[in-house]
């Protein structure tokens, strides 16, 4: 699918998932904003692989998604640069794990504010343009954790159901008007978020049907596929190795 003369907003996309997302996304034609936390000169650099490698625009726009002004003046900035917003690609997220008998308020706060009040706040503030335009895909980036659960992580966990059901509802709210909601649920793939998938989680490599980890790419595949899907909306695709099946 050609993605000539579209924008797609990708949160965290400075490293890992995200910035596998941007770099799919600008290859297909796409123009692309790199909305991430605090490292610029990595989104910066992302931009510039995007522009240089595809020959699309790029900028990068620091936003703690969390904070529900902060993503609506984001927002705003990138309506004002690019013009309309056709894609949205809620993919920032963070882990703060810990057994739930001793886990801290903050760890709770923290995880469900990024990664699940994050999607909202910037769904909440692309809503309109989408709706305006009678056009518009979002891909919110949930996990196998939010499907299955996962000792150690009850925060995380709860963030990632809780995406599937936001995404579901706004699927359904949006759908009359051509704006589609769908979420990609991946399993455990290389990023710093995993950290060193090496010699101690071998043991846990041998445990997904396929036999390995995935890559951000592997994952950026199936954003690029729901962005073109026409027919598809609140769906949920693994991207797992067969892990959650
Ligand atoms: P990562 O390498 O740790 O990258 C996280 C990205 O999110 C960075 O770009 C970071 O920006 C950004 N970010 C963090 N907090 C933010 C905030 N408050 N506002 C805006 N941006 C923020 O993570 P990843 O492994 O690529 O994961 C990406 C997504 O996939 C996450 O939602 C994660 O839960 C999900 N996921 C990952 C895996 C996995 O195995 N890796 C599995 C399932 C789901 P800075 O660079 O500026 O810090």
């Amino acid at each position: 699918m050609l993605m000539q003369g579209k924008t797609a907003i990708v949160t965290g996309a400075s490293r890992g998932i995200g910035a596998a997302v941007a770099k799919k996304l600008a290859s297909m034609g796409a123009s692309i904003a790199v909305v991430y936390a605090n490292n610029r000169d990595a989104a910066e650099e992302i931009c510039r692989q995007c522009a240089e490698e595809y020959g699309v625009r790029a900028a990068s726009y620091a936003c703690d998604v969390s904070d529900f002004a902060q993503a609506a003046e984001t927002v705003k900035l990138i309506r004002r640069d690019f013009g309309n917003i056709h894609m949205l690609v809620n993919n920032a997220g963070v882990t703060r794990d810990g057994l739930v008998a001793a886990m801290g308020e903050a760890d709770f706060d923290r995880v469900l504010d990024v990664n699940l009040k994050g999607a909202f706040n910037m769904i909440r503030h692309c809503a309109r343009a989408f709706l305006v335009a009678r056009e518009g895909a979002i891909v919110n980036i949930s996990s196998v954790s939010g499907l299955m659960g996962n000792a150690g992580q009850a925060n995380y966990s709860a963030s990632k159901a809780g995406l599937i059901g936001l995404t579901k509802s706004v699927a359904r709210e949006l759908a009359s008007r051509g704006v589609r909601c769908n979420a990609v649920a991946p399993g455990f793939i290389r990023t710093d978020m995993t950290g060193e998938l090496n010699e101690a989680s071998n043991r846990l490599a041998q445990s997904i049907p396929l036999g390995r980890f995935g890559a951000p790419e592997d994952v950026a595949e199936a954003v690029a596929y729901l962005m073109g899907a026409d027919y598809v909306t609140g769906e949920v695709l693994r991207v797992d190795g067969g892990i959650a099946m």
